[in-house]
């Protein structure tokens, strides 16, 4: 039997909203005339983008088959934090996931604790969080992947439905994908630690290699970036 995938595009600040339409229209028409059960689509656009990206999808009733999530959320839902995006609030407008950890995020924010708050601020929100985690150096191999499971398991633990993307971030942005065992591997490290969490796999995810990272042993989705930003191209990428 074919496995259930969740397919995550992460358009980063990377469409306008002149583009973010276009693609809705295009991505829309496209999987109302052969829609695929067998995975379940989340898009993640720019947080001012996200509304919009909900009316579309209520507009060809495609809201309970493709869902929407946030980039990033702050780590309090309510207060006097001027520029922060509230979980409860992107709850509220029809979020359903959110990326939390995402490594062009932590290098911005500096301090990884901020990420453990996150993830309960979602959790305390309905918003199932996406944490991404991951390698900078090719060369430390699974250390780093050691150590963040362990730094996060606690608050990971109080959710049976956390989904953590493993993302090399050395893979980010480019086409250097990992080799399929390392990705297994880390997967099975991943999934050694959490039995419970869903793994998905990001970092160089194009149309040409999904299928094969989906074959993975306890790989159960991808996160995709810059090949999520054409319609055409996710919707390969979803039909993997
Ligand atoms: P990429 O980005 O698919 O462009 O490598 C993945 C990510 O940053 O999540």
């Amino acid at each position: 039997m074919q496995k259930s995938s969740l397919i995550i595009g992460n358009w980063k600040m990377q469409m306008t909203f002149s583009a973010c339409a276009s693609f809705f229209t295009e991505f829309c028409q496209e999987i109302s005339k052969n829609y695929n059960d067998n995975s379940e689509i989340l898009i993640c656009p720019s947080f001012i983008h996200i509304y919009y990206a909900l009316e579309c999808l209520r507009k060809y009733k495609l809201e309970h088959k493709i869902f929407v999530g946030a980039q990033d959320c702050f780590y309090y839902s309510f207060g006097t934090f001027t520029g922060q995006v509230s979980p409860s609030s992107l709850s509220e407008m029809g979020c359903k996931y959110v990326i939390i950890g995402h490594a062009e995020c932590r290098a911005l924010y500096k301090d990884d604790g901020f990420i453990n708050q996150r993830i309960v601020s979602a959790l305390n929100s309905d918003l199932l969080p996406i944490l991404c985690i991951g390698e900078l150096d090719k060369e430390k191999q699974y250390k780093t992947l050691k150590e963040q499971l362990h730094y996060h398991k606690e608050f990971i633990v109080k959710s049976k439905k956390i989904i953590i993307a493993y993302e090399p971030i050395w893979a980010i942005g480019g086409d250097a994908l990992p080799d399929e065992t390392h990705i297994r591997k880390a997967a099975d490290i991943i999934t050694e630690t959490l039995p419970d969490a869903k793994v998905v796999y990001g970092g160089s995810v194009n149309e040409l290699n999904a299928k094969s990272i989906l074959n993975i042993e306890n790989i159960s989705g991808l996160l995709v970036g810059s090949a999520s930003l054409s319609a055409k191209g996710f919707l390969k990428i979803c039909r993997a």
